[in-house]
């Protein structure tokens, strides 16, 4: 398959992991004795798919564990010939606490690595025990203390609606976390995967009213404290969206290596199974443009229909279900979502695809 501009934006997956989290199905192994066998990998599989990377606006490394492959293999995947970036580009590292060490920070930074995503996802050694996350609150504070000596703009997830956590709990580890004053912050609300290990022991969903209750406390005390929910699940300090993520939900193109990598090229969806989707020009422009409505930038569908003009006989429809989910307190005057309208997000995209029927 060919495409015919160059892409800007790269997403390289590690699909590596030392243990099972409880609620994860995604299948990850060892990292290789060599690392350097990784980044070959990506180069056997970049040059594979045919498609053109510019200069990288974006490279997020998530996985998986990508510190699992070591500074050796960060060195490594800096010197890869693949690998140019734009001016003022944007290169995430997904870490896991125990991963962190000021070895790998230092060559992290002297790679040009300029943003940090820790998984920390609770602040209760008895739960990250039962989660089977492999490291302790005192060690995911330590890594936290210790990437932002090297690199800035270091940030961390959060899981809303874990077991055992009650509101009160929540509330402190949301304080404790603002205390920080990190640039970023994701909360995720416990999604347990098909096939996971809680999966199998019949551990139940996050009721769906307490995970709401959990989910807008964050919103609501994370907002006091200056961070601006830029998306259903993120917030940041003005000026530290992350914009590899941004490029996504705006619509935009992305190649993803690596196994577990989905990519995005012109009209063809590739999940992380390598099975494409490939999909019509209407499709198409529908998925492009109603991820902007997770955004708090707002929806416009006069922007929307300039874009994507084959979306115009919509326009109308769009209008007056905006209207309204406006009236009803489910989006702001700028037809971003309210508190309330995040939470039924999915049934206005259902609505606004009504018009299809
Ligand atoms: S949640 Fe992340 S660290 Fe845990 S098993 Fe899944 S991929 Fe690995």
């Amino acid at each position: 398959m060919s495409v015919p501009t160059p892409i800007e934006h790269l997403y390289l997956h590690f699909p590596f992991c030392t243990g099972r989290c409880g609620y994860c199905a995604f299948i990850s192994g060892p990292p290789p004795a060599d690392p350097s066998d990784v980044i070959a990998a990506f180069e056997r599989e970049y040059a594979a798919r045919g498609v053109r990377l510019a200069p990288l606006r974006t490279l997020y490394c998530g996985g998986g564990t990508p510190g699992l492959i070591g500074s050796e293999g960060f060195k490594s995947l800096n010197a890869a010939s693949f690998l140019t970036f734009a001016p003022h580009y944007e290169w995430t590292v997904e870490l896991h606490p125990a991963t962190v060490t000021p070895e790998l920070m230092g060559t992290l930074a002297a790679c040009g690595v300029n943003r940090i995503s820790i998984g920390v996802q609770s602040l209760d050694d008895a739960v990250l025990t039962h989660c089977n996350r492999r490291h302790t609150v005192e060690q995911a504070l330590h890594a936290v203390a210790v990437a932002r000596a090297w690199i800035p703009d270091t940030g961390i997830d959060l899981i809303a609606g874990l077991p055992g956590v009650s509101m009160g709990a929540w509330r402190k580890t949301l304080e404790t976390v603002i205390a920080l004053d990190l640039p970023h912050l994701s909360v995720y609300g416990l999604s347990i995967d098909d096939g996971s290990v809680w999966a199998k022991r019949g551990v139940p969903p996050p009721d769906a009213d307490a995970l709401c209750d959990a989910i807008l406390e964050a919103a609501t005390l994370l907002t006091a404290a200056g961070y601006e929910r830029y998306e259903t699940s993120n917030y940041a300090k003005p000026g530290f969206q992350c914009q590899h993520n941004l490029n996504t939900w705006h619509g935009g193109d992305y190649l993803g290596l690596g196994y577990g990598a989905a990519s995005r090229l012109g009209a063809v969806r590739r999940d992380g199974l390598g099975e494409e989707i490939h999909l019509t020009a209407e499709e198409d422009a529908l998925e492009r443009c109603l991820t902007q409505l997770r955004l708090s930038e707002g929806f416009s569908v006069t922007d929307a229909v300039q874009r994507y003009p084959l979306l115009a006989p919509m326009a109308d429809h769009w209008k007056k279900s905006l209207a309204r989910f406006r009236a009803q307190g489910l989006l702001t005057t700028d037809y971003a979502p309210t508190a309330r309208g995040y939470e039924v997000l999915d049934a206005m995209e259902r609505q606004l695809l009504e018009a299809l029927d």
